[in-house]
């Protein structure tokens, strides 16, 4: 049995994991959530999987959630307490799947805890890769990807020396504007680019795969999960998303895996890791007639990926100036503030504005996040 805890459990992917959670049984014990602020579903959570305690980012909401658990739940509000829960001796494995920079804080905490570490929230690695890797390096933790092109590629490493590949092949379903031309971009709406053609996911994401700043995250988050350099990370566009990614090798051979678009499969690969279980995901069906096409990602309609690998090539705090910017930008544009094009003019123009500090600190990191969300909220910058 392993003792787990859920961080971001009234998420898309959160409540994908307490389905897969529900469906292993008695070999994964629920022992505590934690969520933003949907008070009353985190507590129907709570009650349905018996997890010791629940927590709340914001004290605002501890006496509702206080008032909604059942009595054999612990209501926590904050984040210094998050972090000592996460650590507590008896848990096992931490799964991360918050939205943004709040789960950085529980993840490090929890790795110096020793704890293995199941990560959704690409953000973390985006923000702080060097620091979050050479943690785990010290405290011997694993990192086990959610992401499902993480998973897959994790999935065709193994058995297989990391000095053995040539690159690293992420697919991308291209989002809903794969056809779009570049002048009809500016007329995208929030409801337009909440419809993704095969994932369902929060609304974040589902933006960043419209904008393909989430492939351009990802690459990111490769670069830091699997110790590849950038240049020997590919994105392909493969808009059925039945391949999650691929490995090629130096001898030019190349392992893909392929599922049906579903996210709990990678959830409970990372939970069940290294075993495999039944899941609750429907198998290929072959004799359905299928088409898997792949076509190369269109930089000039979509500059996310240039600008991603930018962020990465400079290095320090432009990783978590990226992200921060990107964040706002995508809220701004949810808000109808600015067009669909101004996400990725944003993160551009406050990335122009960023001088990386190399090898920076967490507090460094988090000034870098401060100073960039400051700088996306007044796109067009002056001058
Ligand atoms: P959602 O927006 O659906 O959910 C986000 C979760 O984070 C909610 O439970 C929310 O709580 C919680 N949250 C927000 N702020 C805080 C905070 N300060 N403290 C604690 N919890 C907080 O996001 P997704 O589930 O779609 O994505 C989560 C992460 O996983 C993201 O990093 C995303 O990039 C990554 N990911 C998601 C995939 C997907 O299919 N959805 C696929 C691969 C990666 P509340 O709602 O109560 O405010």
């Amino acid at each position: 049995m392993k003792n787990i805890v859920i961080l971001g459990s009234t998420g898309s992917i959160g409540e994908n994991a307490l389905q897969v959670t529900a469906h292993l049984g008695e070999e994964i014990r629920v022992v505590g959530l934690a969520a933003g602020r949907r008070v009353q579903r985190l507590a129907e959570q709570a009650a349905a999987c018996g997890c010791r305690w629940a927590a709340v980012a914001d004290a605002d909401h501890g006496d509702a959630l206080r008032a909604a658990l059942p009595p054999t739940c612990r209501a926590v509000c904050g984040s210094d307490e998050l972090c000592d829960l996460v650590s507590a001796s008896d848990v096992d494995l931490v799964l991360c799947a918050i939205v943004g920079t709040a789960g950085l804080k529980p993840v490090l905490a929890a790795i110096r805890a020793g704890k293995t570490i199941a990560l959704a929230s690409k953000e973390v690695l985006v923000m702080a890769g060097e620091q979050v890797m050479a943690e785990a390096r010290r405290s011997g933790v694993r990192i086990l990807p959610v992401d499902s092109e993480h998973s897959a590629v994790f999935q065709c490493l193994e058995g297989h020396r990391i000095a053995d590949v040539k690159r690293l092949i992420l697919t991308a379903s291209g989002g809903p504007f794969r056809r779009t031309p570049a002048a009809d971009l500016a007329r995208v709406t929030p409801e337009l680019a909440l419809a993704h053609p095969t994932w369902n996911m929060g609304a974040k994401i589902t933006i960043d795969s419209a904008t393909l700043m989430n492939k351009g995250l990802e690459v990111i988050e490769a670069h830091w999960l699997f110790g590849v350099a950038p240049d020997r990370i590919d994105v392909v566009i493969h808009p059925q998303s039945i391949v999650h990614s691929m490995v090629e090798f130096n001898d030019g051979s190349i392992l893909a895996q392929l599922g049906n678009p579903d996210m709990r499969l990678p959830i409970q690969y990372a939970l069940t890791y290294p075993e495999r279980r039944s899941s609750l995901i429907p198998g290929m069906d072959f004799s359905i007639a299928r088409s898997l096409e792949f076509e190369p990602p269109d930089d000039a309609r979509f500059p996310a990926l240039r600008l991603a690998r930018q962020a990465l090539e400079a290095g320090g705090t432009a990783p978590a100036v990226f992200n921060a910017a990107n964040e706002v930008a995508v809220a701004r544009f949810l808000s109808r503030a600015i067009p669909f094009p101004g996400i990725w003019q944003t993160v551009e123009a406050v990335l122009a504005r960023h001088a990386s500090v190399p090898h920076p600190s967490l507090e460094t990191i988090l000034a870098a996040d401060a100073w960039a969300r400051e700088m996306a909220a007044q796109v067009p910058l002056g001058g």
